[in-house]
């Protein structure tokens, strides 16, 4: 396509277009990035750039793109019966296989699945779940949810509360009421001089401190991502989850695993719970149960969880697009190809290992104070001062390499000064290599520049 192409859609976009997550200003100052076509792990921009897409998306396109059976999936789909919807006691055949379909891969004693549209949604229909459990349980005073500080659940009002970045609340007066955080398990962040597994108990025990001092009869639920994925890929020290297992034991509360982006073989187990031996009650997923190809999102609840559930009455929530018939058709469709392809197992046994150990390589780079990793997610802290992890004073340094990034044919994700993957899972060893071979290249041309 022609620059001249190019700068039409950014005049257009610019005219008409408020993209999310966009300072407007700056975007409408220099024009946005067109993407115009995918395939593989591979984009391609308007002016014919092709880009290595080690984001998968938002962190979502898991077989990678141009799956032709996810097209006819989604066209037979269409013509059978396009829409219909899950009110009113009716359904239909691809929602119920795929509730079935989610059934067969969640951990066990998981069995049901409230659908959605978005990962957003979901954790808009935990709060409104779990508070509507504890009052058919008779104990409607347990309504409080703890979430984490620089958790991320969504966009929505609910969303955005469950979350814990501040930024976010600081617009339309979040959290909402009856939302409390405890801090993050962000060790190179905010571990200080701890060693990291001291500081992993100390904020897990964070959750046990702030259950008594809501009370427990007040408190329904703690959420949480296995790993944080937009607060930059936080993986805790290997002393928390065992230690917020050893604490939800003590308490008749509920444990929300938001598995929105750890779900379908991301962490090379089918959901980061699995990975971490944890057992939930709710998982909120979404992303990666369509790769992408369509917007789908859904709640994976525990039986005992279904049980109260059944006592409850009507339970007065739910979406046009809850289980939409072509999106469910995609997502069945999409976890039929990871099984039969052992796309997960390949993660875990090969792929996964093989881009760890490269990545590791990155961290002797005098740029990088951290290289982090599991399964298809990575992380790198820049910093000023490896020894020290001290940061650069001056911000931006994470958007300069992003920008070395595009230019030089790779997404890579900046979360202030960390820079982030999560590539499809179909990433390949030469592909690996070749996201290695860019990413130091970006390296070395921001290291140039803050010199
Ligand atoms: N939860 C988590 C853990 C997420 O990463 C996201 C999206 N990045 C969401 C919820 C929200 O999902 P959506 O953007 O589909 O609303």
């Amino acid at each position: 396509m022609s620059d001249s192409q190019t700068l039409q859609w950014q005049a257009l976009s610019r005219n008409h277009h408020l993209p999310p997550f966009t300072d407007y200003k700056a975007l409408n100052a220099k024009g946005t990035r067109v993407i115009t076509k995918a395939s593989g792990v591979y984009l391609w921009d308007s002016e014919g750039h092709k880009i290595l897409d080690a984001m998968a998306g938002l962190w979502c396109v898991n077989v990678g793109y141009g799956r032709e059976e996810l097209v006819e999936a989604a066209t037979r789909q269409m013509r059978e019966l396009p829409y219909y919807n899950l009110f009113f006691e009716t359904s239909h055949p691809p929602a119920i296989a795929l509730a079935k379909a989610i059934a067969d891969v969640a951990p066990p004693g998981m069995n049901h699945v409230f659908f959605t549209g978005s990962g957003s949604e979901a954790n808009d229909t935990v709060l409104r779940m779990v508070r509507h459990y504890w009052a058919t349980k008779g104990m409607p005073g347990k309504k409080v949810v703890i979430g984490r500080w620089n958790g991320y659940h969504g966009s929505t009002v609910a969303g955005a509360s469950l979350g814990g970045m501040k930024a976010m609340h600081g617009q339309g007066d979040g959290p909402i009421p009856g939302i409390e955080h405890i801090d993050q398990p962000y060790w190179f962040g905010e571990g200080g001089a701890l060693d990291p597994e001291e500081f992993g108990v100390r904020v897990a025990q964070q959750l046990e401190q702030k259950i008594l001092e809501v009370g427990e009869d007040k408190v329904a639920a703690f959420i949480a991502e296995p790993i944080q994925g937009a607060g930059g890929v936080i993986i805790p020290p290997a002393s928390y989850w065992p230690k917020i297992r050893e604490i939800l034991a003590r308490y008749d509360i509920l444990f929300v695993a938001d598995e929105v982006i750890c779900g379908f073989g991301r962490t090379g187990e089918w959901f980061g719970s699995d990975y971490y031996g944890n057992a939930p009650d709710l998982m909120p997923i979404a992303k990666g149960m369509t790769s992408g190809y369509l917007p789908m999102g859904g709640v994976v609840v525990r039986d005992e969880v279904v049980q109260t559930l059944n006592e409850g009455g009507e339970f007065y929530h739910g979406f046009t697009y809850s289980g939409h018939p072509v999106a469910a058709a995609v997502a069945l469709e999409n976890i039929r190809i990871l099984r039969e392809e052992k796309i997960v197992e390949r993660v875990k046994a090969k792929t996964a290992p093989y881009l760890q150990s490269r990545w590791q390589e990155l961290a002797e780079h005098p740029l990088v104070g951290e290289a982090r990793g599991v399964g298809m997610l990575g992380a790198l802290e820049l910093v000023k001062n490896k020894k020290t992890r001290e940061r650069f004073a001056e911000p931006g340094v994470g958007m300069l390499c992003r920008q070395h990034c595009f230019q030089n044919g790779l997404v890579m994700r900046a979360v202030g000064d960390t820079m982030i993957i999560s590539p499809p899972l179909v990433i390949n060893e030469e592909e690996i290599d070749e996201l290695i071979v860019k990413a130091r290249r970006c390296l070395d041309a921001t290291a140039a520049d803050v010199k």
